[in-house]
């Protein structure tokens, strides 16, 4: 991408940047679970846009996304034995008025897992990314410390193509941010950002931000985009 659009999210409107914030994060708590799915044909075709949550076990997805949602145990069931294979997805917006659904995707990169397994995820994943109509963004979690992983990188390769075609929007975010020092958070950004110049183009839209659950930073702007990708 030769013009990349955000290393880190823009700062607000100075005015009504809290109020934004306050708005976005109130949608984000009415998430609540919808429905699992262990295959794709099992998700329920709906025109709702679609947030899917990405990432390799253990680089804090779920802590994320009960933190986003200011929920304890919201992404919980993702984590139960027997479910880490599932796609589960979460409603939000009025409860009579549904107006976009998250997608908690399968952790990946768990060393346990077999090979048989990590076939069928690279399947599933690929053929979610690549053919979820409704899908409408991309959160993909990355610990900021490790930076980008092949399996990361794979993902990539195959929502790509719909993020260089501008119709699904991309955010890295680098989480536990905490642990970083600032040079070596002002790292990490510049190498994602390296990265990720390579697969977008001018019409894609991708944000790269520090994320942190344990001090916060990063989540009230995540929120806010995140929801600007819906109501669009
Ligand atoms: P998942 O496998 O991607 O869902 O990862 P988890 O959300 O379970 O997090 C993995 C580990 O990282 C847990 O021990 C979390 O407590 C820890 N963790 C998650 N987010 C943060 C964070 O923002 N800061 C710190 N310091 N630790 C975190």
């Amino acid at each position: 991408m030769a013009d990349q659009k955000t290393t880190d999210f823009p700062a607000p409107a100075a005015s009504d940047g809290a109020a934004q914030a306050r708005r976005a994060m109130a949608w984000a708590h009415t998430a609540r679970f919808l429905t699992t799915a262990s295959r794709l044909d099992q998700l329920p075709a709906t025109e709702l846009p679609e947030i899917a949550f990405v990432g390799r076990s253990n680089a804090g997805k779920s802590t994320a996304i009960n933190t986003l949602t200011q929920q304890k145990r919201l992404a919980f069931a993702s984590k139960t034995p027997g479910r880490t294979q599932h796609i589960n997805l979460f409603e939000l917006g009025p409860r009579d008025a549904a107006d976009a659904l998250f997608a908690d995707l399968p952790g990946y990169g768990y060393a346990a897992v077999s090979r048989g397994d990590k076939e069928r995820w690279q399947k599933v994943m690929a053929d979610y990314l690549e053919v979820r109509r409704s899908l409408t963004g991309v959160v993909l979690m990355v610990d900021s410390r490790l930076g980008f992983t092949d399996l990361d990188l794979q993902l990539l390769e195959f929502v790509a193509p719909r993020v260089a075609n501008g119709s699904v929007k991309l955010l890295v975010l680098l989480t536990k941010a905490d642990k970083l020092n600032r040079r070596d958070a002002d790292r990490a950004l510049k190498t994602c950002s390296d990265t990720l110049a390579a697969i977008g183009t001018e019409e894609s839209d991708i944000g790269i931000a520090l994320f942190s659950a344990l001090n916060k930073r990063g989540v009230d702007d995540t929120a806010v985009l995140l929801r600007s990708w819906v109501a669009a």
